[in-house]
């Protein structure tokens, strides 16, 4: 116990010394209380810190006398808030098909299982969501603050639902019909009917043929460009 005093009292000590005393080591190691993220409290008190030093930040938990978390601010309610939007539209980013609000929770909170509503059962998350850096971002996430999220990025006509309750970035979804509108207006246009006969006349005098062959995740560019090129079809 008076070890432990006198630890605390000594003037102009630095705190890892007096571990290094205690432990009989030679020295302390290399970098000790050199950056912000390991300083000793002594260390931080003293003169001639870099201009930028930031306080540690355990230290600085350790001797705030704010103890309100700061979500129960305004100010940090709403950054907390803006947060989760980000997580959420970075995960849907990455997610072209959308995903249901289940797995969003899930994968949030950092979990690796998910309540599936139409299996009505825990199913495992694939790996893709399990190494999402969103993963595990806010393990205390509650489904209505979740709830709150996905409503504000609706609102902004980020986020579009297309299930009961499966979101889609807005972006994807559009694209996805403009896809299929051109499709639509031009069916000849589609790659399998390059391959009819009568129809590689014109494709092979057009060129590209190869490549919508050789490349089948082109060929809807392919197809596109044809497109562009071809004549409108006589009627
Ligand atoms: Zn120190």
């Amino acid at each position: 116990m008076a070890r432990l005093r006198e630890w605390f009292t000594p003037p102009g000590v630095c705190c890892n010394e007096g571990f290094r005393a205690y432990f009989a080591a030679d020295t302390v190691p290399p970098g000790t209380c050199e950056y912000d993220d390991n300083r000793c409290s002594w260390h931080w008190n003293q003169a001639g810190l870099p201009a930028d030093a930031a306080e540690p930040k355990l230290y600085g938990a350790f001797s705030s006398e704010n103890l309100r978390p700061a979500s129960a601010t305004t100010r940090g309610r709403r950054r907390s808030e803006e947060q989760l939007d980000r997580l959420v539209w970075q995960l849907l980013w990455h997610n072209y098909a959308g995903l249901v609000e289940n797995i969003i929770w899930a994968v949030v909170r950092g979990e690796d299982h998910y309540f599936s509503r139409t299996q009505g059962q825990r199913l495992p998350l694939w790996p893709k969501l399990l190494l999402s850096r969103v993963r595990g971002r806010k393990p205390a996430l509650r489904r209505d603050e979740l709830r709150a999220s996905i409503a504000r990025l609706v609102a902004k006509g980020e986020l579009t639902q297309v299930g009961a309750t499966r979101y889609r970035l807005t972006p994807y979804v559009q694209q996805d019909a403009a896809r299929a509108a051109a499709a639509q207006v031009q069916p000849t246009a589609r790659p399998p009917d390059l391959f009819r006969p009568g129809g590689s006349v014109r494709s092979a005098a057009l060129g590209g043929e190869g490549t919508a062959t050789a490349n089948p995740s082109n060929g809807r560019n392919a197809a596109a460009q044809k497109l562009a090129l071809s004549p409108p079809p006589a009627s």
